[in-house]
């Protein structure tokens, strides 16, 4: 198989934290296009963060209050769009910088949106239901002002579910005085969800590592490939490339991994989540680590658990031909400067799991025109969508010698910079 060669830049950071990454990648991006410096000034801040206080009656009957966030980056190309998490870790800065990558997200693939991102502060596992739907009720009242179907629409994310947007939209509704299902997407089916939004990510994961394969003179049909992290986007990834006829010989989850060098029955193994650590029951040749299954010798690499695993310290040992990254932000900078001198291919998250997003986009689709789509609509439209991204990145990986990561960061600015130049600065 032969990759691309171009020249390595110096990883010049060492900070991970996502804002900083996602600074680092606005302006390694800028570097190749005209763009100027007021434009990219008005990129690096968010158009608007909102912080809120949401208190609830706790079942003990005490009041407590959390913290929750909305912050809208850009919204250049459209409403805003962008998940809502339920996590300790949720701040300002971290919605921030979620929230550009959201940006990028949406303009790799030619979505209307701009991105978002929000959250409560908070630890779900130590609410009961109830408190759950109290706290999301009063979110969506909070936030009410600044989310609509054409202002900024959220999502589930980590610590947040199908249930949970169900509720944001019923209190929403509540409030406006008529169900609005394009409030939210993710939703149940049954209030205006969408077929295919669970497997979404991973299916775009599969899309694009296939045609990775096929741009490297090989081919999806009997390639290796080992996936860390067997959960939504995972399992759902490596079935798919299962059933084209890939061999998956390696999955893992949270507590260690699998490894059948004939290729494991994927098909037999279920997904992490409802039974954790399942895995270490499934009758498989070899037991093994969630490091060493990085550094399997394998034609494809899919990281899909969570980020910052591949590092300064394994990179130089990881023995992939191809990387395809299904979780988000899974490559540090420095990680990322070894493949690129050791000419190993990384296809960078926002445009791997961006089908995510783009069935996301399909519901609120659904939601405009009050039709449902079928399975095998969804499935179809987002195999076109991939692709229209996979050439257009394509396209800058030849023409400007430039990395898949580098190459998706210039797609996603050119057409926000054509947005930017059309609409003018107001007033
Ligand atoms: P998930 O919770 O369904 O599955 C995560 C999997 O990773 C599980 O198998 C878990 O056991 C494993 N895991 C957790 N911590 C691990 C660790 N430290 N080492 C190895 N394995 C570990 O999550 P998901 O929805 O599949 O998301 C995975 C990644 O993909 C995250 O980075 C997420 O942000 C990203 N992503 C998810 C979606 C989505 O819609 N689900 C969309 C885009 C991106």
């Amino acid at each position: 198989m032969s990759t691309q060669k171009e020249p390595p830049e110096q990883a010049t950071d060492e900070d991970e934290s996502p804002i900083a990454t996602a600074r680092r990648q606005l302006e390694r991006a800028a570097e190749h296009l005209d763009l100027s410096e007021g434009m990219l000034e008005q990129l690096r801040h968010p158009s608007k963060t909102v912080e809120v206080s949401v208190p609830i009656h706790r079942t003990d009957g005490s009041v407590e209050v959390f913290n929750g966030y909305r912050v809208q980056h850009f919204e250049v190309r459209g409403p805003y769009k962008g998940g809502m998490r339920y996590h300790p870790s949720v701040s300002a800065e971290e919605c921030t910088a979620l929230a550009m990558l959201m940006t990028w997200k949406c303009a790799v693939m030619d979505l209307p949106f701009g991105g978002a991102k929000g959250g409560i502060v908070v630890d779900p596992s130590t609410l009961d239901a109830q408190e759950t739907e109290q706290l999301t009720r009063r979110f969506a009242e909070e936030l009410r002002e600044v989310v609509g179907p054409t202002k900024d629409i959220p999502a589930p994310d980590m610590g947040t579910d199908e249930q949970t947007v169900a509720w944001f939209m019923d209190a929403y509704s509540m409030q406006e005085g008529e169900t609005v299902p394009g409030i939210v997407t993710g939703k149940p089916t049954a209030v205006g969800g969408t077929h295919g939004r669970e497997e979404a990510p991973g299916r775009s994961v599969a899309i694009v590592a296939r045609e990775a394969l096929d741009y490297y003179d090989g081919s999806v049909e009997g390639a290796t490939v080992a996936v860390q992290g067997f959960g939504a986007v995972g399992a759902n990834a490596a079935r798919l490339l299962d059933s084209w006829g890939a061999s998956v010989v390696a999955v893992s989850d949270v507590d260690g991994g699998i490894y059948d060098e004939s290729g494991l029955d994927i098909e037999s193994i279920s997904a992490d989540g409802d039974e954790h650590g399942q895995l270490g029951a499934v009758d498989a040749p070899r037991q093994l680590s969630n490091a060493e299954l990085l550094e399997l010798d394998v034609d494809v690499l899919i990281p899909a658990a969570v980020g910052n695993v591949l590092t300064e310290e394994n990179a130089a040992d990881v023995q992939a031909s191809i990387i395809v990254e299904g979780a988000n932000g899974p490559t540090t900078t420095a990680a990322d400067t070894v493949f690129e001198e050791r000419n190993i291919p990384v296809i960078p998250d926002i445009l791997a799991n961006a089908g995510g997003v783009t069935v996301s986009y399909f519901e609120w689709l659904q939601h405009i025109n009050r039709r449902s789509w079928s399975r095998e609509e969804v499935n179809d439209e987002l195999e076109a969508e991939m692709l229209d991204a996979w050439e257009a990145l394509q396209a800058e990986v030849e023409n400007r010698d430039v990395t898949w990561r580098t190459a998706a960061y210039i797609v996603a600015l050119s057409r926000i910079g054509d947005a930017m130049n059309a609409r003018g600065l107001w007033p």
